[in-house]
């Protein structure tokens, strides 16, 4: 989500994030805490005080792993996993059924322009297969992008499926809070040479840029840490479990290496990522509310049966759904899914990074700087907070929580939860 740029804004403008990810995750993560401290000061918030918190007059709070159409926030490489089972997630089976999503894409997984991509390529794929009637089964990014191209291209979609009762899956802005918060993604990762960035460009959708290196970390003392003195586990916290939506333990050591990064910077839409979801379908007919439980296939087509009974035919199918849908079995093929892609299936993780937003009646933090990190006991435990005052206008805080954490607050009531961030901003702004 992020905070890979914020490592390469800090260490230098000139890493990859590979190699910025392999920084952290070997044994030179001691060079990157030195990195942050040659070139960053946040000696100045210090001698400020900040807080005590007030109670929120607004929240939201996602529970991605609850989500039935997600299970889950993205795909990471677990252990046991290889890059190349993103390449078997892919392939197609039988003749007629395809697939795409963010788990299928080996070059940009996890991001919101890997699925796009993931989706024109298959798209791209089953036109030269000399397929027609394409049913796309998700309306997310992928979906939405292989429907796109093909509907561009004249290649008939005989119909565009989503269980939800809206389109952009992971991309979804809510407004309920009065400004536009994002309750999946919400940055362009990478914004030189990216698609999403070009489409963004001919909409004129306003962008902000992030500014990772504007950042703060307290204690739980509400002291504010030198960025020289944190502690290589806590650069671990904060970066590689935020950003693979998982515990340490549970990545493949390949994790970190997997994928490219793009450079130039990332940005946020102060209007919401779904500005991005209604450009590329524009004049795109989705057929909302259509959870897909199973799909027959043959050499001649494909049916494609709704959970509420009605049935859709066509040529060929195109599945975009989360790597979580295809964990919990919640499609049913037949014939079967073949032993390679359930392994692949299988092997693949499914991340949980979750968010509570928390709108104040004012603002009682340091009000410039975007990032606040927590250096709390508990790992993953909202160890990171983002300022939507820069980018929202408004006094809303976002926080992440990751991993075994997000999973455990998943199970607990909102009230549950937004308890629990206060008693850590509380730890933070003791005032
Ligand atoms: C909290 C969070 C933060 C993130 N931050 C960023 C970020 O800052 N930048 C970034 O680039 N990426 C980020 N991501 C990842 C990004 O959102 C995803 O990689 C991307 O949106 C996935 O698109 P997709 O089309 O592959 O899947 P989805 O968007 O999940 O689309 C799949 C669609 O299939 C539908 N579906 C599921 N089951 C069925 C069914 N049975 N029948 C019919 N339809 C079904 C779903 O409802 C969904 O609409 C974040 C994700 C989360 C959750």
């Amino acid at each position: 989500m992020g905070n890979r740029q914020m490592m390469e804004s800090l260490m230098s403008q000139q890493l990859n994030r590979r190699t910025v990810l392999r920084t952290v995750g070997g044994s030179a993560v001691a060079f990157f805490v030195l990195g942050c401290g040659s070139g960053v000061s946040n000696q100045g918030p210090a001698a400020a005080r900040y807080g005590p918190p007030v109670p929120p007059d607004g929240r939201l709070v996602t529970r991605w792993r609850q989500d039935p159409f997600a299970f889950g926030s993205y795909s990471y490489l677990a252990k046991g996993a290889e890059p190349g089972d993103r390449s078997v997630l892919a392939e197609p089976i039988g003749e007629r059924v395809y697939f795409a999503g963010e788990a299928t894409h080996r070059v940009y997984p996890a991001t919101v322009h890997g699925a796009f991509h993931s989706g024109r390529s298959a798209a791209q794929q089953m036109r030269v297969a000399g397929l027609d009637d394409i049913v796309v089964v998700g309306a997310g990014m992928s979906g939405l992008s292989a429907a796109r191209w093909l509907s561009d291209e004249g290649v008939s979609v005989a119909a565009i499926l989503e269980a939800r009762d809206r389109i952009g899956g992971r991309v979804f802005t809510d407004h309920s809070l009065g400004s536009a918060v994002d309750m999946g993604a919400s940055w362009i990762q990478g914004i030189n040479g990216n698609v999403l960035t070009d489409i963004s460009d001919r909409a004129g959708i306003e962008r902000l840029r992030s500014e990772w290196a504007n950042w703060v970390v307290r204690d739980a003392m509400g002291e504010v840490v030198a960025l020289d003195r944190l502690p290589s586990d806590y650069v671990q916290v904060v970066n590689v479990e935020m950003e693979y939506a998982a515990d340490v333990a549970q990545l493949s050591a390949e994790a970190v290496e997997e994928g490219g990064g793009l450079y130039g910077g990332d940005v946020v839409f102060p209007h919401g990522y779904e500005q991005v979801v209604d450009v590329v379908a524009d004049g795109l007919d989705v057929d909302l509310g259509a959870i897909v439980a199973r799909i027959d296939h043959d050499a001649n087509g494909v049916v494609v049966t709704l959970s509420d009974g009605r049935t859709v035919s066509g040529g060929a199918v195109l599945v975009t759904v989360p790597l979580g849908v295809l964990k919990a079995g919640g499609i049913e093929f037949a014939p079967a899914l073949p032993d390679e892609k359930l392994g692949a299936i299988d092997r693949l993780g499914m991340g949980h990074l979750s968010k509570v937003f928390l709108r104040f009646p004012d603002v009682f933090w340091e009000p410039d700087v975007e990032f606040f990190g927590f250096m709390g006991e508990k790992r993953g435990l909202f160890p990171y907070w983002v300022n939507m005052m820069p980018y929202t206008g408004a006094p809303i805080l976002m926080a992440f929580h990751a991993g075994t954490p997000a999973d455990e607050l998943g199970g607990k009531s909102d009230d549950e939860i937004v308890a629990t961030a206060m008693d850590v901003l509380g730890m933070m702004y003791p005032g």
